[in-house]
């Protein structure tokens, strides 16, 4: 039995230089199989592979030539989805994980250690947060929390020690933006790496290794997926550190499923054209929503009401297709959603082809996630006021969601 072998090579689409990024999503990584000529990406299951006994077996010996032998240390399925990812991203190298956070905790494991500094978004995915302030902290991690949509704010915060500057933009779910090349800037003076969560803009919308930062962070449960039916999450960047993610990876065990890798490989291939719809119809929710007599506050980066809209027009190719409103009496109305809401569902998650609301609290999330400066929280509140409602607009027809909320909103 012949025991190793590549199942796919390289093809021209792995070089988002050479090729658009509608066929870099439908090509890259993803030739006709070596072996069996078949056209579409196959799932391969096997945990095991028929291997040559001079394979090594430690994690840290394993790399790119090293043949498929486990699936916690590689898959092709897997890699196929990897490869993907790193050249949508304009990065050399990507590591999948079994979910967003996955990814994350990986992340922080292997660029921090005891005695190290942390400088982190206010405001990130919640789950990430509380993390970064309850767990890292027993691995004498130090954690300082700021402002970055001021770079100046990361700036003030570096240490000799800091080994990682960690943000999100646009943010969940303020949808305050970070100027990632100017954090870049300020990080890498002082030698530290920067990591940018950016999985509400996907690299349609935002690629920020092309503007620096040395890690992207990507829940594939979102918009990359696209279907709301696999969790998945990423690491993307340069080879070298992401050799650390992979081993990592296979240390900490959180490997995506083949059957997930596939899913989200197969929504990746309508990512472009995904975007572009999410972003027109969450443009027309948004302009209807700013003219509603009830709705007291859109947020939304593609508004020229937004805050940051010239720093939104300047870094995204794209707007995505996540908003915020405000009404006066949030917990009333989110009462009404729930209860009323006829096509989009009351639920969390987002980025999927359906949409979805829900209401976050702001009193309710300081207390539980973000554990805010005063000054800190006066931000927070000139994005979020009392609590906003997160409405991630699905692929549906912009007059059938306006319509639906508007039904569901007219008793308020
Ligand atoms: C959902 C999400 C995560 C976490 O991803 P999971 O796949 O749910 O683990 C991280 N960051 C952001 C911005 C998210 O929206």
């Amino acid at each position: 039995m012949k025991k190793s072998r590549r199942l796919y090579e390289p093809n021209p689409a792995d070089d988002l230089r050479k090729v658009g990024v509608r066929t870099a999503a439908v090509h890259a990584g993803t030739p006709a199989h070596a072996l069996t000529g078949a056209s579409a990406p196959d799932i391969v299951m096997s945990t095991t592979f028929v291997i040559d006994p001079s394979v090594p077996f430690s994690a840290d010996e394993i790399n790119d030539e090293t043949p498929f032998t486990y699936t916690r240390w590689g898959n092709p399925t897997i890699r196929q989805l990897e490869r993907k990812l790193a050249v949508l991203e304009g990065a050399e190298e990507a590591v999948a994980f079994g979910s967003g956070v996955a990814a994350i905790a990986a992340l922080f494991l292997t660029t921090l250690k005891g005695g190290d500094h942390l400088v982190m978004s206010d405001v990130t995915y919640a789950a990430a947060s509380e993390f970064a302030n309850q767990k890292l902290p027993n691995l004498g991690i130090a954690v300082t929390r700021v402002d970055t949509s001021d770079p100046e704010n990361v700036r003030a915060a570096l240490r000799p020690e800091t080994r990682l500057v960690y943000l999100e933009t646009p943010v969940n779910p303020l949808l305050r933006l970070t100027d990632v090349e100017a954090v870049v800037k300020i990080a890498h003076e002082a030698g530290v790496p920067v990591s940018v969560d950016s999985t509400f803009a996907t690299p349609i919308g935002l690629r920020p290794v092309e503007l620096g930062a040395d890690y992207v962070v990507q829940s594939l449960t979102k918009y990359i997926c696209g279907h709301g039916d696999a969790i998945g999450g990423a690491v993307i960047g340069r080879g070298e550190e992401l050799n650390k993610l992979r081993t990592m990876a296979i240390h900490m065990g959180g490997i995506i499923s083949p059957f997930n890798a596939w899913l989200i490989m197969r929504g990746l291939a309508t990512l472009p054209l995904r975007m572009a719809a999410h972003q027109e119809t969450a443009l027309a929710v948004a302009k209807h929503l700013e003219g509603h007599p009830k709705i007291t506050r859109v947020v939304y980066p593609g508004l020229p009401s937004h805050p940051q809209h010239e720093l939104a027009r300047r870094q995204m190719q794209n707007f995505s297709g996540m908003l915020t409103f405000q009404v006066q009496d949030g917990a009333a109305a989110a009462r009404l959603l729930s209860d009323r809401l006829q096509l989009i569902h009351y639920a969390v998650s987002l980025g999927h082809n359906r949409s979805l609301v829900c209401y976050l609290s702001t009193d309710d999330l300081l207390r539980s996630s973000f554990h805010l400066t005063p000054e800190q929280e006066r931000s927070y509140r000139a994005f979020a006021g009392d609590g906003v409602f997160r409405l991630s607009v699905g692929l549906e027809d912009a007059a059938d969601l306006i319509a639906d909320l508007d039904q569901a909103l007219a008793p308020l």
